[in-house]
């Protein structure tokens, strides 16, 4: 079982505080994050809460799927022609802070490599 706790992204989904939202279906939610590290910068989340990438689940093949196949169409609505960087912070030594598993995507700019 993934485990699960309530995380702002929770109340997101509910919608019992605000978020820009750009996509959303069945199964997952796409919104502005609030503190851009790039001029475009969207979260991805599922709208199942699992912590993190460790606690996805066989069961949960398809979903993780869809999840980054709405990165491409989020990005490509996003107008990311010349590329654009995907993350997932998993855990603690990656800095993750909302412990729902959400993908960034960071774009409108040139990245760099190594990330920090
Ligand atoms: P991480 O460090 O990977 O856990 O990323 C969490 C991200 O969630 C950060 O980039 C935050 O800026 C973002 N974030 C936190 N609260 C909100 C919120 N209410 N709406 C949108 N993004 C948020």
């Amino acid at each position: 079982m993934s485990e699960t706790t309530e995380t702002i992204f929770s109340k997101i989904i509910r919608r019992e505080i605000p978020a820009d939202i750009v996509y959303e279906d069945d199964l997952v939610l796409s919104f502005k994050d609030i503190q851009p590290q790039a001029p475009v910068h969207i979260l991805v989340i599922p709208k199942k809460p699992i912590r993190k990438l460790d606690n996805a689940e066989s069961q949960d093949h398809s979903l993780m799927g869809h999840l980054l196949l709405t990165v491409k169409r989020v990005a490509e609505q996003a107008g990311l022609k010349n590329g654009y960087r995907v993350v997932i912070n998993n855990g603690d030594d990656a800095g993750q802070t909302v412990h729902h598993l959400h993908i960034h995507i960071l774009g409108g700019r040139q990245m760099k490599w190594p990330p920090g």
